[in-house]
């Protein structure tokens, strides 16, 4: 049987792949064959722990760059050098992201600044310059962003962690009709609640509070949401532009509590 996800030959980029989703992107797209750049700030220097290592040891084939995605210089430069090296990009994944909790009268002028930085610029950064790979090879590709049910949805306390997240679902749309005639698909994946570094702010009643709150009872592991990631990356995916794919166990949908009659 023809195996429908081969990114043999493909070159993809995961921004923020040193750990959590991202890392589990990178594992899932080298484990079907793509060369897989990992670029972020600490991936480069994590030596056996690194997601690089990992994919290596897995038989696949990884390397890293060291990258802080909210510098515009630093993110063209990058990008040229992964262009050059691999003639041209495949596919590039949006991952890195921070969280800063604080309603609008708790969040200060740098945290807000630092939010829409990492996320909503160096979204936009890494996708101007990925876009610009992808057209001068003329092979099409595949952007994928990573947005958040909170892009979506307001969350009480993250005003500038939603507002950026929601930046991103609209810069997704807005890409997705401007490039998919040339066969650049642009889309994003909408997490719930998934367990990593990032969400280990929640305390025990707060997590179970949120469990209970979402239809499936549960929170996603970074595979789940990487599985999401590799569709979206592959040809099963051709006719889909600008689309935002929650990947929440239901969050979004519904609320899980049943009213009763008598
Ligand atoms: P995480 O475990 O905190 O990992 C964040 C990653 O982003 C790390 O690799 C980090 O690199 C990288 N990063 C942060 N700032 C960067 C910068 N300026 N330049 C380059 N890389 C940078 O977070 P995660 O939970 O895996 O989240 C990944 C993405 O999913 C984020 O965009 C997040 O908003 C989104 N998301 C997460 C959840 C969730 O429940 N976890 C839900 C919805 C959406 P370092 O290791 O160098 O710090």
């Amino acid at each position: 049987m023809e195996n429908v996800i081969d990114l043999s030959g493909k070159t993809a980029v995961v921004t923020g792949g040193s750990r959590g989703i991202g890392r589990a992107v990178a594992l899932a797209l080298a484990g079907q064959g793509a060369f897989v750049v990992i670029a972020d700030r600490s991936d480069w220097k994590a030596g056996d722990e690194s997601t690089t290592a990992e994919i290596l040891r897995l038989g696949g084939q990884a390397t890293s760059k060291n990258l802080d995605v909210s510098d515009a210089a630093e993110v063209d430069r990058t990008m040229a050098e992964i262009d050059q090296e691999h003639s041209g990009i495949d596919i590039l994944v949006n991952n890195a992201g921070v969280l800063t909790a604080g309603s609008v009268l708790e969040t200060s002028n740098d945290q807000w600044r630092h939010q829409f930085a990492v996320n909503v610029d160096g979204t936009f950064f890494c996708m101007r310059a990925g876009i610009r790979s992808m057209r001068a090879h003329g092979r099409g590709g595949k952007v994928i962003n990573v947005t958040s049910i909170s892009g979506l949805r307001a969350n009480p306390g993250f005003a500038a962690y939603c507002s950026s997240k929601a930046a991103i679902v609209n810069l997704t749309r807005q890409a997705g009709i401007d490039y998919g005639a040339e066969g650049i698909n642009v889309n994003s994946v909408a997490p719930g609640f998934v367990e990593t570094d990032m969400t280990a702010i929640y305390d025990s009643p707060t997590r179970r509070a949120l469990e209970a709150q979402t239809p499936n009872g549960r929170w996603a592991m970074p595979k789940q949401i990487a599985d999401a990631v590799l569709f979206l990356a592959s040809p099963l995916a051709d006719h889909i532009c600008g689309e935002v794919l929650a990947v929440d166990g239901g969050w979004l949908v519904g609320t899980p509590v049943r009213i009763e009659s008598d």
